[in-house]
């Protein structure tokens, strides 16, 4: 735990470990924050802002480059600790490393564009002489709550912004993937962020939660993390009027049509939903296939589902293992489920080693919980078939969430067409709807969550928007 950028204890002395997924090791502990904690880094953050927020923009841009730099000097350490912290393959650590070091840089970039408007004397009658011009205030303290699936990319997508427009941040990681976030926090303060500015609270977001989004001195939330969780932190944050930011959970379809090259879209189907173990909010977790080339398409998915390699995410793998004991199991009680609801298995379908699942594939019809609802975090592709475009387009929507999806076909108005009607955040068309870059509008609908981030848009998330008017300043 970090507070105003010193490691420290929990004022209790509380403890919680962190896990190794693939051994089941215990890699270290980390202290379980406590209500006095919390406060305490609130009110850190709240001084250490004054300072970094009056630092001239150029300047934050500085240090946050300095900091992505230090990010890539220790990229052997996160290559260590990555994979054995969330159980992920090597290489998938590496991807990630490098996704996260083009969204710092991206953020410095652009902070320098960030435009504010000046209106025109006399929008209105009697306004004739004056100028009204509009700024942009960092909220004070952010709190960014994190998840465990992405620890390091999320980490650059909600810190740098924050920290970028002048706020400071009380950083929340996963609980079972902390010790990256930790790491990455004392960069930020080796770089030359004020340390005050600079917060990490540890311990079970169950417990530490309320404390940190009810405070009245934080001043936003950014989190991206489960549905149900979204909602009590949207409850909090409502009560008190504290801006959030929320990038929740998703059930994305990736709709393919009759006319797809099946070789493309077999690869599309299986990258959109190994990576990670499956563990990604906008991996393709329903597949829609039209019937009249199903047989063919599920032939040559099959087959290569059963060529991918599960174990050690050291070892050149496949995808490694899923985050903890419990997310594996929760993913075999999906498993059971979806089965018991008809769904017909069509390879895999097994938990082994604790927390390894093999790649699953399942047909099921449409009104299984999982054509539906249910958001399986872990490799398991649910398959479902359908005979029109409209068809398609309905059980694409029957979803209460919406984050992403995909469309795969060589007609590019027929994609276009049903990307338009998917009631989804992003649609890719002619790929899988796992796609994301640093500037990308990037957030759902519905259950999926409130809001976008990513460029700009992670800018306007993080500041108030103040109107100045030089009353008389025209003759
Ligand atoms: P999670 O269980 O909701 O946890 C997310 C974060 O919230 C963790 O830091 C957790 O701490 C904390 N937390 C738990 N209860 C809390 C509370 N009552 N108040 C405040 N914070 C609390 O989600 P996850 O298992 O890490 O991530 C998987 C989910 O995130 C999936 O549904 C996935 O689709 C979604 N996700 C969405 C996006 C997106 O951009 N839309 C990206 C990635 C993941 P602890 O770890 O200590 O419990
Ligand atoms: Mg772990």
């Amino acid at each position: 735990m970090i507070i105003g950028g010193r490691k420290v204890s929990s004022s209790d002395g509380a403890v919680k470990k962190v896990f190794d997924p693939a051994t089941l090791e215990v890699i270290d502990t980390v202290p379980a924050a406590t209500e006095e904690d919390v406060k305490l880094a609130i009110q850190e953050a709240k001084e250490g802002q004054k300072e970094w927020g009056e630092m001239p923009l150029y300047e934050r841009v500085k240090i946050i480059r300095r900091f992505n730099e230090l990010f890539l000097e220790n990229k052997e350490w996160f290559l260590e600790m990555g994979p054995k912290e969330i159980g992920k393959s090597q290489s998938d650590v590496n991807d990630e490393i490098g996704s996260a070091t083009t969204i710092a840089e991206h953020f410095c970039n652009i902070a320098p564009a960030f435009k504010t408007e000046t209106f025109p004397p006399g929008d209105t009658p009697g306004t004739e002489h004056n100028l009204m011009i509009t700024v942009r205030e960092p909220y004070g303290v952010c709190a960014c709550i994190l998840p465990y699936n992405f620890p390091i990319e999320m980490f650059m997508h909600k810190t740098v912004p924050a920290l970028l427009m002048g706020n400071s941040v009380v950083i929340k990681p996963a609980s079972d993937t902390c010790l990256v976030g930790i790491k990455m926090a004392e960069l930020l303060v080796e770089a030359g962020v004020p340390p005050k500015a600079v917060n990490v609270v540890t311990g079970s977001g169950a417990t530490i939660g309320d404390w940190l989004t009810t405070n009245p001195d934080v001043g936003v939330v950014t989190f991206t993390g489960s549905t149900a969780v979204g909602k009590k932190i949207g409850a909090n944050c409502g009560e008190h009027l504290i801006p959030l930011v929320s990038e929740l959970g998703g059930n994305d379809a990736l709709v393919i049509l009759d006319d797809a090259d099946l070789d493309y879209a077999v690869e599309q189907t299986v990258y959109g939903r190994k990576m990670n173990s499956g563990q990604v909010c906008c991996s393709n977790k329903r597949i829609l296939v039209q019937n009249s080339i199903k047989e063919a398409f599920t032939e040559k998915l099959i087959k290569a589902l059963q060529a991918l390699k599960v174990g050690n995410p050291f070892d050149d793998v496949s995808y490694g293992t899923l985050v903890s004991v419990k997310a594996a199991k929760d993913v075999e009680d999906s498993i059971h489920q979806v089965l018991e609801e008809g769904g017909k298995l069509l390879t895999g379908g097994k938990r082994f080693q604790e927390t390894m699942v093999e790649p699953t594939l399942i047909d099921v019809d449409r009104e299984n919980t999982v054509a539906k609802n249910l958001e399986i975090f872990g490799p398991v592709w649910s398959m479902i078939g359908f005979d029109t475009d409209e068809d398609a387009i309905d059980i694409a929507n029957q979803s209460d969430y919406g984050l992403s999806g995909g469309v795969i076909t060589k007609d590019m108005s027929r994609g276009i067409h049903i990307a338009r009607r998917m009631d989804t955040g992003s649609v890719i068309v002619n790929g899988s709807g796992l796609y994301r870059t640093a500037g990308q509008a990037f957030g759902g609908n519905h259950d999926s969550g409130i809001g976008r981030e990513g460029g700009a848009y992670s800018f306007a998330n993080m500041t108030k928007v103040k109107t100045i008017v030089l009353s008389g300043c025209y003759k």
